[in-house]
């Protein structure tokens, strides 16, 4: 197949232009690993870059989708050959690299995982970056201490991507789950998943003291801005915020109170350009540790024609839990 379809973001002399298209596979990017995609996903940095709303492209033309998953047609690497099943998160996919919303995809060989042994590439692309970044903020708290028993966990945007899988997560590790959600109508989504206690995001949204009753001894934040800081203001002495998303704001106006006094630690998380070691950890424990029916009823599959339609709505709050794409 020397072209394919492809979802292709270009910038015409004013605006911003994202539509179906055949690409050509010698205009793929550099890389020794060829793929044919089966599978990609719908993360909020997706809807940015398909909508515009955020600069997050930085080369055009260029394909959308910080995943995929996908069959190795053929590599020049050595860690990889023809028939191998490879998992690509991030490393600059879909904003200076060709990415995910195409049948092909040619990239570096080191940027790969391996597809973990009994999972699909639909499942990985149910987890996709979203969930692999919840891993990734569990692993943080628990580096810092925050282990079952010390107190309650909250989960901020908890009914999106990476909050569903983290609120799974973390009650299969044993957490006691508090999800934190704008949306009423997923108060039983999110008690299914494992919350033991689901509450308004309003509550987080309050005028901000330096220090308020102490409540969690750790945090998932997918929110950023004036909840992450009042998420602060309420952690208990000692805990852990993994802070790893700006839902609500990129700003943080915040006390540093909770950080001085209280010994609070805010950790960032970023996904994209992760060492390998810490995503192949992750891959291997979310490939044991994540409940596949609870993934199974946090993810709905679409066509690959409405990822456009898709992308749009999850700017908007209102996609549930992780979206798989199906490219192939
Ligand atoms: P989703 O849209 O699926 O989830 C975000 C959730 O945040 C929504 O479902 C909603 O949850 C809540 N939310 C949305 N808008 C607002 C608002 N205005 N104020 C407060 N809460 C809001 O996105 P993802 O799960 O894919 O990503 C979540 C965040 O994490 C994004 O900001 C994304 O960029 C970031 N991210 C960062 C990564 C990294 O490497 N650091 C990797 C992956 C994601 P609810 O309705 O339950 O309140």
């Amino acid at each position: 197949m020397s072209s394919f379809k492809a979802l292709v973001v270009t910038k015409p002399e004013t605006g911003y232009a994202c539509d179906f298209a055949t690409f050509d596979e010698q205009d793929l990017m550099e890389g020794d690993i060829t793929v044919r995609v089966t599978h990609s996903t719908v993360n909020y940095k997706d809807g940015l870059a398909v909508t515009g709303k955020s600069p997050v492209v930085r080369r055009f033309p260029m394909i959308p989708g910080v995943d995929f998953a996908g069959e190795v047609i053929s590599s020049s690497h050595s860690e990889w050959k023809a028939g191998d099943h490879v998992i690509l998160n991030g490393w600059g996919l879909g904003e200076t690299h060709l990415g995910g919303y195409a049948e092909r995809a040619r990239v570096p060989g080191s940027w790969g995982v391996p597809l973990p042994f009994g999972m699909s590439h639909a499942q990985a692309m149910a987890i996709g970056t979203a969930g692999y970044t919840a891993m990734l903020c569990l692993m943080a708290i628990e580096a810092h201490g925050v282990t079952p028993g010390r107190g309650p966990v909250l989960v901020t945007g908890a009914a999106g991507g990476v909050g569903s899988v983290a609120v799974a997560l973390l009650a299969k590790a044993g957490h006691h789950v508090v999800a934190a959600t704008g949306r009423p109508e997923e108060h039983d989504y999110l008690r299914d998943l494992g919350a033991a206690e689901v509450i308004e995001r309003s509550e987080l949204m309050v005028p901000l003291r330096p220090l308020a009753k102490e409540r969690f001894a750790g945090a998932i934040d997918a929110v950023g801005s004036v909840v992450l800081a009042n998420v602060m203001s309420m952690t208990k002495y000692g805990g852990a915020i993994a802070a790893c998303g700006l839902a609500g704001g990129m700003d943080l106006p915040a006390n540093v109170a909770p950080l001085i006094l209280r010994g609070v630690s805010l950790l960032g998380i970023d996904s994209s350009q992760c060492p390998m070691v810490v995503r192949r950890e992750a891959w291997r424990r979310l490939a044991n540790e994540l409940d596949l029916a609870r993934l199974a009823a946090m993810t709905s599959h679409i066509p690959f024609d409405e990822v456009k339609t898709v992308a749009a709505r999850i700017l908007e709050g209102k996609v549930r839990g992780r979206v798989v794409v199906e490219i192939g």
